[in-house]
């Protein structure tokens, strides 16, 4: 990255919009713990090329949530679903997909995803959410993920975090994101 991007991105960083470098799988698992804590409802579209790290900051992101066993890459299942029994209580479900192998939008209607989607109070995390892009209701919250391309920084992330205008009515504030 050269300075001028380093600028224009913090011009554009805000409360809409943050863009972050994460050096190590430790700052991502940071991100995760700080993006489960805010009080997030409808989906996430995580977005990026594979071994971009988005079924990792999902995993992190679950485990912070209070998820205790195993997370399996939905590649194959294209949905995997989670009851996460929170401090008061209370059940949180969280729904992780992966469109990846997705062929068709349709098939997604047969698994009951739209029931997933509008279950109340339900986060659903979707990897390759751009396989069913015109099928699939706006998210509340935009991730993309950029591996870097340098060998020696192998464990280097770049993570751009946005809002939908229905998150930005949630009244989130995506500054208080910090590694
Ligand atoms: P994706 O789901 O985007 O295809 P994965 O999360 O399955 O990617 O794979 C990412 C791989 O990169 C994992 O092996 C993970 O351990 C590794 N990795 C290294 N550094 C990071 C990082 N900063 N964030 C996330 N994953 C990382
Ligand atoms: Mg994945």
């Amino acid at each position: 990255m050269n300075n001028n991007q380093t600028i224009e991105d913090a011009a554009i960083s805000g409360k809409n919009l943050q863009t972050l470098t994460l050096h190590s799988e430790k700052d991502t698992q940071r991100l995760a713990e700080q993006l489960a804590a805010l009080p997030l409802i409808g989906s996430v579209w995580l977005a990026g090329d594979l071994g971009a790290g988005k079924t990792t900051l999902t995993r992190y992101w679950l485990q912070a949530l209070g998820h205790k066993g195993a997370v399996k890459s939905p590649t194959y299942t294209l949905v995997e679903p989670y009851s996460i029994t929170q401090n008061d209580g209370s059940i949180k479900p969280v729904y992780h997909a992966d469109l990846y192998r997705l062929q068709d939008p349709e098939e997604l209607s047969f698994i009951g995803f739209d029931e997933y989607l509008d279950e109340p109070n339900a986060l659903v995390i979707i990897e390759w959410a751009s396989r069913a892009d015109s099928y699939l209701p706006l998210p509340t919250m935009f991730i993309d993920m950029t591996q870097s391309n340098s060998n020696d920084d192998k464990e280097s992330r770049q993570v751009a975090i946005r809002l939908s205008k229905a998150g930005q009515v949630q009244g989130f504030d995506l500054s208080s994101l910090n590694l």
